[in-house]
């Protein structure tokens, strides 16, 4: 299985990322992408390491792959996938949202529903083929796959047709013998610097007039005139390990990806101008509910990290002896464990689909999802109401702690009882890059959007998958049970009793 040192000698392939106005030359050796490139090189260090349990025989290419792309036929090969993908999220305590197993679970799903994948009418190409091939890739390749699914925020009012300006989303400019060929931009490819591989598609609903944009795809990363535009990197600011613990290893890249009529070899795509296709390839696939369940059990991982660092920082201000604190520090443990239980839940409901893939109960999983754009706000809120000021009483960087002028004043004043100063300011910068950096900000953002807006989340997900008809039935049920002229009469007799 691949090592993390054949990923990192793979990223130097001509890529073409944008920072600051100027081409990357080479993402293996530029200092921002240093810290994601190397976890990412440990994740696949990991999942190729036997002892890690991380392996499986992938009945689709008779082979060992790694579980994190497996396709659930059994209960029990869902809980192994989440295992597995546990197992990860606990290298990088859920800090790295789109890594490998993310689109990858998406790909699982796709590739074992082909049926979706059929052509229009007319249009006899293997497309479900196409998709099954690459899937067999990640497999085989253990593919770092990213995904730009979400048309550029350009307006909201309408959908791409309706815009001025032509092709500012991606769509088909012409298609040709070889493919087709694409022009305009889609966000937000997460992680797209370092990837393998860009699948490129549209999540949100799209019309008949949107036929050049209703298109899916996967392209390397490193294919010409496909560009990525990186917003700022955080790593670059990231001064030390010491004082931005989670920036300096964590920081994956968000970019807009653009293309300049790049062509997509006919083999390479999945959905050919089709706008009734792109929703069902997420939902009919069972692939939006195994990715976003991948996604949960990552997030389970975080919080209980930042609900530990929570406690740690009590115990250091010797504040959770107080009634009030320990209250608080309840009420994360309330959060977090709803949240566990309902990825836990939605394991425990899966059922499998007419395909026979097992698919993570949707109640429970849309649930929590739909919660999620206030769960993390307010997992934030209680550390940084339990830090204080603690996390700007903090020395410049870790300088301070061996400078001739500082030393001995950080030693003597950054302390706490039982908690040496070196250890009491460590604890506080990882609280700060937890709640207060620009990499800590984007994280904000990210949970609140990453699975779409909180208004879809909650409208469209949570309250589609909830199961509401089954309990109007019982309302109704209940409604029918009595009746206005009969409970005139029922009171009357209460009256005369
Ligand atoms: C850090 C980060 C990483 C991301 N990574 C990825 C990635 O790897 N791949 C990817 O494809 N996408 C990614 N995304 C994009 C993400 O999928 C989108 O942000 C999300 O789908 C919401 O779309 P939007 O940002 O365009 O928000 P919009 O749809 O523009 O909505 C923004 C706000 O406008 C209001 N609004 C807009 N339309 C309506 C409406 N119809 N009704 C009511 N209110 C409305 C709401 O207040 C809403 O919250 C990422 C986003 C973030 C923040």
């Amino acid at each position: 299985m691949r090592t993390g040192q054949e990923y990192l000698d793979s990223l130097n392939d001509g890529r073409t990322v944008i920072l600051d106005g100027e081409v990357v030359e080479n993402v293996a050796e530029h200092p921002a992408f240093a810290g994601i490139r190397t976890t990412v090189a440990e994740l696949f260090d990991i999942a190729a390491d036997p002892a890690n349990g991380m392996q499986y025989r992938a009945p689709e290419i008779d082979a060992s792959a790694n579980l994190v792309f497996s396709v659930p036929r059994s209960p029990e090969d869902l809980a192994a996938r989440r295992r597995a993908v546990e197992r990860w999220a606990k290298h990088t305590h859920g800090w790295v949202g789109r890594s490998p197993d993310h689109v990858g679970t998406f790909f699982a799903g796709f590739a074992s529903h082909p049926e979706v994948f059929a052509g229009e009418e007319g249009d006899d190409r293997d497309y479900a083929g196409n998709v099954r091939r690459f899937y067999e890739r990640i497999l085989r390749e253990n593919l770092y796959v990213t995904y730009a699914i979400i048309p550029p925020q350009v307006s909201r009012a309408t959908t791409a047709s309706g815009w001025e300006g032509e092709f500012l989303q991606v769509g088909v400019v012409r298609e040709t013998e070889e493919g087709l060929v694409v022009r305009g931009s889609q966000m937000l490819a997460t992680g797209g610097p370092v990837t393998d591989e860009v699948f490129v598609t549209c999540i949100k609903p799209l019309g008949p007039d949107d036929r050049d944009f209703a298109i899916s795809f996967a392209m390397p990363a490193s294919t010409p005139g496909m560009k990525m535009y990186c917003r700022r990197p955080y790593h670059s600011t990231a001064t030390s390990d010491f004082d931005y613990p989670l920036t300096s290893r964590y920081d994956e890249h968000d970019v807009l990806m653009v293309f300049d009529d790049v062509l997509v070899p006919w083999d390479r795509v999945f959905i050919n101008r089709n706008p009734q296709a792109l929703g069902r390839q997420f939902f009919e696939t069972g692939a939006h509910a195994l990715g976003n369940w991948q996604a949960q059990t990552r997030l389970t991982v975080k919080l209980k990290f930042i609900a530990a660092v929570a406690r740690k920082v009590a115990q250091v201000n010797g504040t959770d002896k107080f009634p009030g604190v320990q209250e608080k520090l309840g009420e994360l443990a309330a959060v977090v464990s709803t949240v566990e239980s309902a990825l836990l839940a939605a394991q425990v409901t899966a059922e499998p689909d007419a395909n026979g893939v097992y698919i993570p109960g949707r109640r429970a999983l849309y649930g929590i999802m739909g919660l999620q754009s206030e769960t993390y706000p307010r997992v934030i809120q209680i550390l940084r109401d339990l830090v204080g000021g603690g996390v700007t009483q903090l020395p410049s960087s870790v300088k301070d702690l061996y400078g001739e002028a500082s030393a001995a004043d950080v030693a003597r004043y950054y302390q706490s009882p039982g908690f040496p100063s070196e250890e009491r300011i460590k604890l506080f910068k990882l609280a700060w890059d937890i709640i207060g950096s620009e990499f800590a900000g984007r994280h904000q953002q990210y949970e609140m959007f990453y699975a779409g807006a909180p208004f879809v989340v909650k409208g469209a997900y949570a309250y589609r998958n909830f199961g509401y008809d089954e309990l109007l039935g019982e309302i109704d049920e209940f409604l029918a049970g009595y009746g206005s002229r009969a409970s005139i009469d029922a009171s009357a007799d209460r009256r005369e009793i």
